[in-house]
């Protein structure tokens, strides 16, 4: 990465840093609700070589890009004016700054092995990765945390995608061999600035002699995009006739009266968040166990709900979920928000080559490309690489 780095901007790079891509065991559609959600750090990372400038350009270029230098001024970027994929990295400069930062120019190259679009979050590794070399490169005083909010903010406003805190917040914090166990609403403590509440829970299903499957489907329906926003208004509007500040604020014991009150289509989805926040805190439970081969049929039942009940499940992922559990698998669901991408399945060691061989087959026979597995770790966040 250095030598190419040197290639295109005739300069040497300060250092080496990367943020990685996530999966999300359980807690999907929550983290908009104020909800939990339990996500892991991807082995999967976009790198970037960078050095700070001591005009205010920010050159941009990365592999999987488009072969050209985008090259901006940091100062006047402005929300909506980039639209390549540049819109992500120069998100994040632009959201420092509004928060009051120093944030000059930069050279940055980037390369990843992030699968981009398949539910992996490349563009919040992408947003963490410019984030924390910034930090290093401008001396900024954040937490991984800070940083993540900043990069949410910058995806939501400058980049106009409106996500939920979670896929950031993975990038930034996550430890090596834990889930995050992530609670999004956020919190003032002593009158500070909000933070998110969030622990580490052990996750190394390996020494069970389990795997974490990743079967990236790779199909995204663009139904998924417009689909997006109106899940997130319907889920505020329930809130709003429930006179409840968040979905978060409902738990199962009161949720048959809370039904009762809500028009017909409104019910399901809302069944969906209060039984999907109550997976996630047993799942935490099993976790702190360590018992990893409980959490399949949570896994299961999870992807029943947002097939069922919130319906943003589609024909590629079904299959993937069903084949992989009559194969062998203790569980899986679809994970990220749906329409395509990825879908996770917890699989004995002895079955991993009979659960991928079988989702292989089954996705052949409908007509369906083949989609890519590979087995995941809980892998570290975001950090300086030399
Ligand atoms: P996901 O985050 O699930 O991978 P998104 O649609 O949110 O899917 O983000 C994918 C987009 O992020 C890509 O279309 C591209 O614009 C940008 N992106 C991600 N990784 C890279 C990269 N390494 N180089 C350039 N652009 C990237
Ligand atoms: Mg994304």
């Amino acid at each position: 990465m250095r030598d190419e780095f040197e290639r295109i901007f005739g300069a040497t790079p300060t250092g080496v840093w990367s943020a990685p891509g996530r999966v999300n065991l359980i807690g999907e559609h929550t983290d908009y609700n104020e909800g939990f959600v339990l996500p892991i750090a991807l082995p999967q990372a976009v790198k970037v070589a960078a050095r700070a400038r001591d005009d205010d350009r920010l050159r941009l270029y990365s592999v999987q890009g488009d072969d050209v230098v985008t090259d901006l001024s940091a100062a006047q970027l402005v929300p909506g004016a980039v639209t390549s994929w540049a819109a992500y990295p120069a998100s994040v400069v632009w959201a420092l700054r509004e928060a009051g930062h120093r944030a000059g120019g930069a050279d940055l190259y980037f390369d990843s092995d992030v699968p981009g679009g398949a539910g992996l979050s490349s563009s919040a590794a992408l947003e963490c990765a410019v984030a924390i070399a910034y930090r290093d490169l401008y001396r900024l005083d954040l937490t991984s945390d800070e940083l993540a909010l900043i990069a949410q903010r910058a995806e939501n406003d400058f980049a106009g995608v409106p996500c939920g805190v979670m896929d950031q917040m993975a990038s930034a914090s996550c430890v090596a061999g834990a889930a995050l166990f992530l609670d999004t609403r956020p919190r003032s403590v002593d009158g500070g600035a909000p933070v998110l509440t969030h622990r580490h829970v052990p996750f190394r299903p390996d020494e069970q002699g389990l795997v974490l499957l990743v079967i990236d489907t790779r199909v995204k329906h663009d139904l998924g995009d417009g689909a997006y926003a109106a899940l997130r208004a319907g889920c505020e509007r329930a809130a709003e006739l429930l006179g409840l500040a968040a979905l978060r604020d409902l738990d199962a014991a009161r949720l048959p009266a809370a039904l009762d009150r809500l028009p017909a289509e409104l019910g399901p989805m809302v069944r969906h968040v209060v039984s999907e926040n109550e997976r996630v805190e047993r799942a935490v439970a099993l976790l702190d166990k360590g018992d990893f081969a409980a959490l399949g049929p949570i896994l299961t039942a999870g992807h029943a709900s947002l097939r069922d009940d919130f319906r943003v499940s589609c024909a590629e992922t079904d299959l993937a979920v069903d084949a992989a559990v009559a194969a062998g698998a203790l569980g899986a669901r679809m994970t990220g928000g749906g329409f395509g991408g990825s879908v996770i399945a917890l699989v004995p060691r002895e079955s991993e080559a009979a659960v991928e061989a079988a989702v292989e087959a089954a996705f052949l026979a409908a007509g369906h490309l083949a989609p890519r597995v590979f087995a995941a770790t809980a892998a570290a966040g975001a950090h300086r690489e030399s």
